[in-house]
């Protein structure tokens, strides 16, 4: 181990790879710690044209640092654009002076570099191009002749904005030209429909007012650093459609004034009512609400987002008559009035179809989950007179997944088909399914062919987009994540070239991300944990917990299994059957995970020479977790299939003992690593936190395994005992401490 890479190694990855591909850089830069600042300087002076826009003068201050130069080694020039030795020449591609088989290489936002004589040219689109080509150094710094060009594969690259990075950073980091973003609004009314506002009391009246003044301000400064970086931005409208949780305020205020608009929930449904779109003064209050929203937020357009929260499932006489007791007239009416609350002011609307698991009982409540198929519509019925009856340039945004679960889920069914609007498939990637992001949660492969599908179903004129993040992780960067960057790195390379293979964008993350002797072993381990989560939440290609967790019991797993919405197709309900040869499916599946995960640690064993300390120790603890979550859900699931069995067996009148000693053995299994799940030492850092493990927020945690277990033992044990009476089975694979008092399927038998 040099001295040189572990010293890159740890001021890399202290910031993250992404990160050290900005203006961050220049910290540790300054410290001598990079290797490039080590190096003899290639490059001595960045030159920018006088006058460049504020997006080029970021790129060549995040070069600039990136090389381990000072600022004043950034310097202007006029006129014609030349290159010199030792130099990196920013340029449009309509400068004086830029060579014109560059500028013509160049399409869309995209860029072109000319290597010659010692010096590069890079020449831009427009001014974001030359943070695109910033934050990817690692493709054009080592050129040396020619020219080479970098054109993006998608129109569209949208992210959700991280509000600890500034624009600039996450525009280089992405390769992203527009970005969704909390720009908050505090509406009031007070000139829309005063009547309403006069129902709120005087505090509310003032509170508002003061809000919105520092809303404003906040806003327009944030739009203003888009805007610097040439990019757009889309205001999040508040999440869902239901105006109570909008604002309880102005609910109440409403309907003192228009009671006739509150609406009529329909009996045991999951979707509530708020207000009833058959109401004309439901509308005026959406339209006023969401126009405000707009005027302050001071962005490009607006987002809306139309589950978990929808508040306009109304069924009262009106609707039942009219039809908008349907989703898609109801999503129809929605769009419809949002578009007419922003066209007018020149904004634009980008609208995420709905998104979710299978439609299911929740308790008492039903959850719909309109357009999932099977029971539900399609995905393109539900979203029909969205497509054909509002205004084409209207944004649709859709998940690449066809549920709202990952890991490796059916690619949408809705992609594709809701031309002539734009259409952007949309990657949340927040680790939702495959862990939360405490594991290694790679998503590499799956990207790159649904990326590449999606371009065939979307076009070049269509988009892509990103959420990054850990769900239900507090102080957590995905940014900064020494494992998990990985599909942010992926998500960038292929938006921008979708014949990258996932071999190679691990290869090339790795590269970036770890000293030369580690990379290839980590880019193998992590290419590993692809798979080895796919296999672990995803049992046959059915679904698990959109949250990761165990579920607490047999009636929640088996509802889970359907998240995937594959259960109803007939390859996949067939691996539901409750045979011998699914559970010898299962097992080998699960065997599988495993062995995958103990190659993971093969492989990380090859690399720790080459990792510091802080880093192996991360990268070993975060491996021993996911190891030891696997351990209990493999166990799980294949007694899951066990149960099934013998439940099946048990409605033919007979059983099979010889299902006792695995369920015992898993039993005993589920019982020893419940206690190991999520050891750590309160004091280890790992990169992706910005305080040690002893102090986060939400502790690390996915539940226990416990409850499930000890269900599916004691009502298998139940329905064998219920054939084979008290003495048969070997007492020894009886654990009697959850054994259910009572077989219920014995009956009386003379
Ligand atoms: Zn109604």
């Amino acid at each position: 181990m040099t001295t040189e890479s572990t010293s890159l190694f740890s001021s890399l990855t202290r910031r993250g790879f992404l990160k050290a591909a900005s203006s961050v850089a220049a910290g540790a830069l300054g410290d001598g710690l990079d290797l490039l600042a080590q190096a003899a300087p290639k490059f001595t002076a960045i030159l920018v044209p006088t006058g460049a826009h504020a997006a080029m003068s970021s790129a060549a201050a995040m070069l600039a640092a990136k090389l381990g130069l000072k600022t004043d080694d950034v310097r202007e020039y006029s006129g014609a654009a030349s290159v010199h030795k030792g130099a990196i020449v920013l340029a449009l591609k309509d400068t004086q002076g830029v060579p014109a088989p560059l500028a013509s290489a160049i399409a869309r936002d995209g860029y072109a570099v000319l290597a010659e004589n010692g010096g590069l040219m890079i020449c831009g689109a427009r001014p974001r191009s030359l943070l695109f080509a910033s934050g990817e150094t690692h493709h054009w710094l080592d050129h040396t002749a020619g020219t080479w060009q970098r054109n993006p594969e998608f129109a569209m690259r949208f992210a959700a904005h991280h509000r600890d990075y500034n624009v600039a950073e996450q525009v280089a980091i992405l390769g992203a030209n527009s970005f969704t973003a909390q720009l908050h609004a505090s509406v009031s009314l007070k000139n829309e429909i005063p009547e309403v506002y006069a129902k709120l009391n005087a505090e509310t009246q003032q509170r508002l007012a003061d809000d919105e003044a520092d809303d404003m301000k906040r806003n327009a400064a944030l739009v203003g650093e888009f805007h610097d970086a040439d990019v757009e931005v889309f205001a999040d409208l508040p999440y869902g459609n239901d105006f109570s949780r909008w604002s309880a305020d102005l609910y109440n205020a409403f309907l003192a004034v228009y009671p006739s608009a509150k609406g009529v929930p329909e009996e045991h449904s999951r979707e509530r009512a708020a207000l009833c779109p058959s109401d004309p003064a439901t509308w005026k209050l959406f339209e006023a609400y969401v126009g405000e929203c707009a005027r302050q937020s001071q962005a490009d357009g607006v987002a809306c987002t139309f589950w978990d929260q929808f508040g306009i499932f109304c069924h009262d006489e009106r609707c039942q008559k009219n039809g908008l007791d349907q989703f898609k007239n109801e999503l129809h009416a929605a769009i419809s009035h949002y578009y007419a609350a922003v066209e007018p002011m020149g904004k634009k609307l980008h609208l995420r179809t709905w998104s979710s698991g299978c439609p299911h009982w929740l308790g008492t409540d039903y959850v719909h989950a309109p357009g999932y198929g099977n029971f539900s519509q399609s995905h393109y019925e539900l979203w029909s007179r969205v497509i054909n009856e509002t205004p084409k340039e209207i944004l649709i945004q859709t998940k690449v997944y066809h549920s709202d679960c990952e890991p490796d889920p059916r690619f949408s069914t809705l992609l594709g088909h809701s031309k002539p609007h734009p259409e952007i498939v949309e990657y949340q990637m927040v680790g939702q399914t495959t862990g939360r992001h405490y594991f290694p949660a790679a998503t590499v492969a799956y990207t790159a062919w649904t990326m590449r599908k999606a371009h065939e179903l979307v076009g070049a004129d269509g988009g892509a987009q990103i959420t990054p993040g850990g769900t239900m992780q507090a102080n957590y960067d995905m940014y900064t994540d020494l494992l998990n960057s990985v599909d942010i790195f992926a998500w960038r390379e292929l938006t921008w070239n979708l014949d990258a293979s996932a071999a190679q964008i691990y290869g090339d993350w790795a590269a970036q991300m770890y000293p030369e002797q580690a990379a290839p072993h980590m880019a193998k381990a992590m290419l590993l944990s692809e798979e080895a989560a796919n296999l672990c939440w995803s049992p046959l290609g059915h679904g698990s917990s959109t949250n990761s967790d165990f579920a607490v019991d047999i009636e929640r797993r088996e509802t889970l299994l359907r998240y995937t919405n594959r259960y109803y197709l007939p390859e996949y309900a067939k691996l539901l059957e409750p045979t011998k040869e699914n559970i010898a499916r299962i097992v080998a599946e699960k065997q599988k995970c495993l062995a995958g995960i103990d190659t993971m640690f093969v492989e990380l064993g090859a690399a720790k020479p080459h990792l510091t300390e802080a880093q192996a120790a991360e990268i070993a603890t975060r491996f021993d977790w996911f190891r030891e979550f696997a351990i209990c859900n493999t166990a799980l699931d294949v007694s899951l299939w066990r149960f099934r069995y013998l439940r099946a067996q048990a409605a033919m009148l007979t059983t099979d003992p010889d299902q006792l000693k695995p369920l015992a053995e898993a039993f005993d299994t589920v019982t020893e690593h419940a206690t190991k799940l999520f050891h750590y030492d309160p004091a280890q850092k790992f990169t992706c936190y910005d305080v040690p493990l002893g102090q986060l927020r939400t502790e690390p945690n996915l539940g226990s395994p416990l409850e499930l277990m000890q269900e599916l033992y004691a009502k298998s044990l139940a329905f064998m005992e219920a054939s084979v009476g008290p003495d048969y089975l070997p007492k020894e694979l009886i654990r009697a401490e959850v054994r259910m008092n009572v077989p219920t399927e014995r009956g009386r038998g003379y």
